[in-house]
């Protein structure tokens, strides 16, 4: 791995390069962050998109490099966003739409990406408090799931997402791109299924496991009286006995129809308006 990305320190500050070439190392590094080891060794990620890469700075996330087509040069935003990037010791690279397709993997490619620093939330300093509300997720293994869970999770005003043995990388393309932005706003927590059954022992929230064996209809379970974890099972086996016995409620979506169970997804949304159905209002109030 090139010195660009390590959190070592070493990284070139400042630097604004231009690159036709994909052999360039730093461009096979930037290609290398598909693959999650990669993205783990470096902690680092990519996200497309002009509007994104500026929300990410402007929610305080830091930016390795900013990677722009030739196309975009000169535009005053771009312009903008580079010199941030510039200012905060990062790398700014000018790329050649050959280049740009590669790395995002499109043969429409944005304009912009940005490579940035991953960022994640010890359990230990989640404590639920007043009317907020976390999604648990078990084991979901679905990239498009999770990034959708996540958008969705910003939309309720969740103030949270747990990942829960072993999940998804929440920093792969595909689900950074299904979050649409909102990764960016919605704090994320990964854990063993044992720590966060200690660490739900001692929340002071309430656990409401949703479950197609559950008994209670999930409209008339009290969302209000302490905050809430909304756990979801993984997709293909639901929710292990050990994380479903820790619920304090175990709720279930009536359904008629064939199918067995609603996509993972569809669930946790059905879910969270309704936990938060008292917390929300049109005019965005919260
Ligand atoms: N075969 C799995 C099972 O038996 O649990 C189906 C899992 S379902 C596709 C994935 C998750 O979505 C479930 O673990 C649950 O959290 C949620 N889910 C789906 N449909 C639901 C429903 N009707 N009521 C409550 N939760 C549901």
């Amino acid at each position: 791995m090139n010195d660009d990305f390590r959190n070592d320190g070493a990284r070139r500050v400042g630097q604004v390069k231009e690159i036709t070439s994909l052999a360039n190392p730093i461009v096979k590094d930037i290609k290398a962050l598909a693959q999650k080891k990669a993205r783990d060794e470096t902690k680092t990620f990519m996200a497309e998109g002009l509007k994104l890469v500026i929300d990410a700075l402007d929610l305080g996330w830091t930016i390795r490099t900013l990677v722009y087509s030739k196309a975009a040069k000169g535009k005053p935003l771009v312009e903008k966003v580079a010199a941030r990037t510039v200012a905060s010791g990062g790398l700014v690279l000018e790329v050649s739409e050959k280049v740009m397709s590669a790395i995002t993997r499109r043969d429409n490619p944005q304009m912009v990406a940005g490579i940035f620093d991953q960022r994640w939330k010890a359990l230990k300093d989640v404590r639920p408090v007043g009317s907020e509300t976390w999604v648990a997720l078990d084991r979901v293994r679905d990239p498009g799931n999770l990034g959708t869970i996540i958008r969705t999770a910003d939309a309720a005003g969740a103030s949270g997402v747990m990942l829960v043995g072993d999940c998804t990388d929440p920093f792969s393309l595909e689900t950074v791109r299904a979050t649409m932005g909102s990764l960016f706003a919605v704090p994320l927590v990964r854990t063993s299924a044992g720590d966060f059954l200690k660490w739900k022992g001692s929340c002071g929230a309430r656990l409401v496991a949703t479950h197609l064996a559950g008994s209670v209809d999930y409209r008339t379970i009290d969302y209000r009286s302490k905050p809430v974890i909304l756990m979801m099972g993984n997709e293909q086996s639901g929710l292990p006995d050990d994380l479903a016995g820790a619920a304090d409620a175990l709720a279930r979506i009536p359904q008629t129809g064939r199918a067995d169970s609603l996509n993972l997804a569809v669930a946790t949304g059905v879910m969270l308006f309704e936990v938060r159905r008292h917390l929300l209002a049109l005019d965005g109030s919260r």
